[in-house]
């Protein structure tokens, strides 16, 4: 049988954010999709290489509504959303100390406004959950009681699943390498075997959003990849680290936890870069492992058992683009999402998917996310 040519919606990208945004599409009856990914398998850029950890905390308060929206999506999704937990809630510590106290209050302050569940720990209390640490006399932390790691396979999965029983068109291996524009208008993709045709292509292509934007003559804006890199290593054999809250410290620029039995770090590095298929640098890490050896020198490894990186990829202000864009009709942006696109796929893919469906959502005010809010 001939494959369909013409949808309501195509979607290019199948990370999170085009899986999610196919998946409440279909909730809300839109179930004439087309989802392309490029590679043979999805998530096998950003969402398969994040740290999958739910933080409902972030110095933009935009982020953090966001994040929360999308917190109350993985701890509550619907009956029969997913086969297993989303989150695990093993809890999440910031931890503030020399460098970064005076942003102690004001993170405290932001939390009770959104609602979101913690404690407010001294620095004996945060070495008593984890014993490795050394952050000096005046550090707090704050715990983040009900967030914690999250299954992203699971969740990447579940989309996917559902938006395919609903009848969604899913595609590996299919790359758009051309956009359709006519008269200010997207009406499609072409891939390199044949022309697609629907009312809305949405851009959702991770790294890759800003040359998809060009190809649709879209408004000019400017999304910065940034690498990421993440290592595994064995803790010291007496310590059992199964337990700790994975712990962010902005202030040494680590964050670690554990992860299948050993612990996982990442330097939170940010260099921006060309899409691509990222790898980690070696100078990056041996950095990072000087800062550890500051705030928890018992954890510094002698070797890495994996390393892997990805690419976070950002907005002119930290803030994810959603809407229509304000040049070309029928061309949606759902980019810019950062290292928070798993976390709040459940609030941006719902956004979206209203936004197409019916034209507004209830959910957020969507001019704070518009691409028009760059100007056209
Ligand atoms: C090291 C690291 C740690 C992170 N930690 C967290 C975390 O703890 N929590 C959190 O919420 N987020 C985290 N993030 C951020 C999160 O991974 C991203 O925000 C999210 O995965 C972005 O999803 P996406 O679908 O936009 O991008 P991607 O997953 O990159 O998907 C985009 C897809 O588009 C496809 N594509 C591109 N061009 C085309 C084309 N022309 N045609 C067809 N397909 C195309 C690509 O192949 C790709 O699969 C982290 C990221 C990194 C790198």
């Amino acid at each position: 049988m001939a494959e369909r040519r013409n949808f309501e919606v195509i979607i290019i990208g199948g990370g999170i954010a085009g899986a999610s945004l196919a998946y409440f599409l279909a909730v809300r009856g839109v179930t004439d999709t087309l989802l392309l990914e490029r590679e043979t398998q999805h998530g096998y850029h950003a969402t398969g290489r994040s740290a999958a950890t739910l933080v409902e905390w972030d110095s933009i308060a935009t982020v953090q509504r966001l994040k929360r929206l999308g917190g109350d999506f993985l701890k509550n999704p619907p009956p029969g959303f997913a086969e297993n937990p989303l989150v695990d809630h093993s809890q999440v510590m910031l931890l503030f100390r020399d460098g970064n106290l005076g942003d102690f209050g004001k993170s405290v302050e932001g939390l009770r406004r959104d609602g979101v569940e913690f404690h407010e720990l001294s620095g004996a209390e945060s070495v008593a959950r984890i014993s490795a640490l050394t952050p000096g006399d005046s550090a707090r932390s704050i715990l983040l009681t009900s967030d914690g790691r999250i299954d992203v396979h699971e969740l990447l999965s579940s989309y996917l699943r559902g938006a395919r029983s609903a009848g969604v068109e899913i595609r590996t291996g299919a790359q758009a390498r051309q956009l359709i524009v006519e008269r200010g208008r997207c009406s499609g993709v072409a891939t390199a075997t044949e022309r697609l045709h629907a009312a809305w292509v949405v851009d959702a292509a991770g790294a890759w959003a800003g040359e998809i934007a060009q190809l649709a003559q879209a408004a000019p804006i400017r999304l910065e990849p940034r690498r990421r890199s993440i290592v595994i290593f064995d803790p010291p054999s007496d310590l059992d680290v199964r337990g700790w809250p994975f712990t962010i410290s902005e202030a040494d620029q680590i964050y670690f936890g554990p992860e299948s039995g050993g612990l996982m770090l990442s330097p939170m590095d940010q260099v921006p870069m060309a899409p691509c298929d990222a790898v980690p640098d070696d100078e990056t890490i041996a950095a990072a492992m000087e800062r550890l050896r500051v705030l928890a020198p018992r954890l510094v490894p002698r070797a890495l058992k994996r390393r892997w990186a990805g690419l976070r990829t950002f907005s002119p202000d930290s803030i994810p683009i959603v809407g229509e864009d304000p040049r070309v009709r029928g061309f949606f942006w759902l980019a810019g999402q950062a290292g928070f696109g798993i976390e709040s796929s459940g609030a941006l893919g719902q956004i979206a998917a209203d936004l197409i469906a019916r034209g507004a959502t209830r959910m957020f005010d969507a001019t704070i996310l518009s691409p028009a809010r760059f100007g056209a």
